[in-house]
């Protein structure tokens, strides 16, 4: 096989965000890990991928004729704290991969680009086979996500607290456009007064992502709305899984309601909205239990940037964006409320919501662990009463006298998730040149709602010596 054609429709459409440049090669490539199923998908052959042709497509080394790799410019909010231009440090765009539609190729860790600042450019073994892993969990859990194609070790050093063995990693995406993106298009709008650049962004959104929009009466309108209805979905799927994101930034939000840049992120083990995993978020500003706000404070972001194409007037373009920025936390709780009865196998009901307020209140106070309650409470009403912490005694018998609805509890809720004391035995095995660890796990997380023999480490929380956990970011 040749080469794949790559398009370069972002690059060249939005030159004033995105800065044409070149990966650094690297000095030994070797493939840790390949999604051969995923290249199935996009039509790349997983042979030609492992070939040294393939190696320097990943790597960003050499691109096919026609590709011109770019680093994307953004702007975006850092815990609150607006930052006027960010961009891809240590990432490139290499091109759009065509298809019903197209789908971006990404590199993280592929070298310095004029949006670095103070950064190296580069990316460590273990971080970037993390969000292969975490990712590739998320789509297995079916919540919308980047993809992870691959990653590659380069043969160098990186410089961390201790040197590091450097890799570079292949996402796709819907796309890369961001929250962040729309702000440096918006604050570029304001300085100049010049409106094109935003609206073009904003119309390439709606084609790429909201097709249907364009029809509507009032487009950015729709784009809008329709940014909204993907996020209040997206949220809702991660707090249904205990997923923890950690570093919301708006730049870290998409157009497209993929969930982005897997960082400091983690699954929750014992119930607790206040659960935070990140080194970084001293006041838990990106904890659990949070996220739904931030999601909605993210938003009025978004909406905010859109707002000079919303209506001739100010005042005019405000009250229509605080009207649909408004659905959002209804729609939200609606979609996790019918999501979470659904996990205790109930239809929607009062009743049934009473009920998830209580088991999930003593969750929080008992700590037990989320994702094994629901297979346990499964178990339970099948007649193993043992299956529950003692403490849910009295709750058991008002939950049986709904009659939950057992086999579909065990279509919606995994058995496994990439827990973190597993993805960090597998990490650093990795590191040390075993990557048996990392694909076991991957064997098992991407088929997580299918109980199998002789997994089950696969299924408890961390022993107590594994202590609290902490993740770190940009590493
Ligand atoms: P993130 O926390 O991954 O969303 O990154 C936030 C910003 O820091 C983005 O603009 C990244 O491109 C940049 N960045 C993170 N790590 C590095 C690095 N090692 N070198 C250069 N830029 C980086
Ligand atoms: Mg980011």
């Amino acid at each position: 096989m040749a080469s794949p054609t790559l398009t370069a429709d972002f690059a060249h459409q939005f030159p004033e965000l995105a800065k044409s440049w070149q990966a650094a090669t690297p000095p030994e490539p070797r493939l840790l890990v390949l999604n051969e199923k995923l290249a199935g998908e996009l039509g790349l052959d997983p042979a030609w991928l492992r070939s040294p042709d393939g190696l320097a497509l990943l790597t960003g080394a050499d691109v096919p004729d026609g590709a011109a790799p770019v680093a994307q410019a953004y702007a975006g909010h850092q815990f609150g704290n607006y930052v006027p231009l960010l961009g891809d440090g240590r990432a490139l765009l290499l091109g759009e991969l065509a298809g019903d539609h197209l789908r971006d190729i990404h590199l993280k860790g592929s070298g310095r680009t004029p949006f670095a600042r103070g950064g190296d450019g580069l990316a460590v073994v273990g971080p970037m086979l993390r969000e292969y892993v975490i990712s590739e969990a998320m789509h297995a859990l079916g919540i919308p996500t980047t993809r992870s194609l691959a990653v590659v070790a380069t043969g160098a050093l990186v410089q961390r607290e201790t040197p590091q063995p450097g890799a570079v990693l292949t996402r796709i995406a819907a796309s890369h456009l961001r929250v962040g993106s729309f702000q440096l298009a918006a604050q570029q709008a304001h300085a100049t007064g010049d409106l094109g650049l935003l609206r073009r962004l904003a119309d390439y959104a709606i084609a790429r992502h909201y097709p249907d929009a364009r029809q509507a009466e009032n487009p950015y309108l729709a784009l809008l709305a329709a940014v909204i209805e993907a996020q209040a979905s997206l949220i809702a799927d991660w707090m249904l899984a205990g997923f923890v994101h950690g570093v919301m930034n708006t730049d870290n939000m998409t157009i497209s309601g993929e969930t982005i840049d897997y960082g400091p992120c983690a699954f929750m083990e014992a119930y607790d909205p206040a659960t935070v995993f990140s080194s970084i978020d001293y006041a838990g500003r990106y904890a659990y239990g949070n996220q739904p706000l931030v999601a909605q404070w993210n938003l009025a972001r978004f909406a905010e940037t859109v707002l000079p194409l919303l209506a001739a007037t100010e005042e005019l373009a405000l009250a229509v964006a605080v009207e649909t920025l408004e659905g959002f936390m209804p729609r939200y709780h609606g979609l996790w409320s019918a999501g979470m009865v659904a996990k205790f196998g109930l239809a929607a009901s009062v009743e049934s919501i009473a009920l998830v307020d209580q088991a999930l209140a003593l969750m929080t106070e008992h700590q037990v662990d989320y994702t094994s309650f629901f297979r346990r409470l499964a178990h339970a009403g099948r007649g193993d009463t043992a299956a529950l912490p003692a403490v849910f005694g009295d709750w058991l018998p008002r939950w049986r006298a709904m009659n939950p609805d057992i086999d579909a509890m065990e279509c919606v809720n995994p058995v496994y998730i990439p827990r973190n004391h597993l993805v960090e035995q597998a990490l650093t095995a990795a590191m040390r040149g075993d990557l048996a660890p990392v694909d076991q796990l991957l064997g098992v997380i991407t088929d997580p709602f299918r109980q199998r023999a002789g997994l089950a480490d696969y299924e408890s929380p961390a022993p107590p010596e594994f202590g609290a956990y902490r993740t770190f970011c940009g590493t």
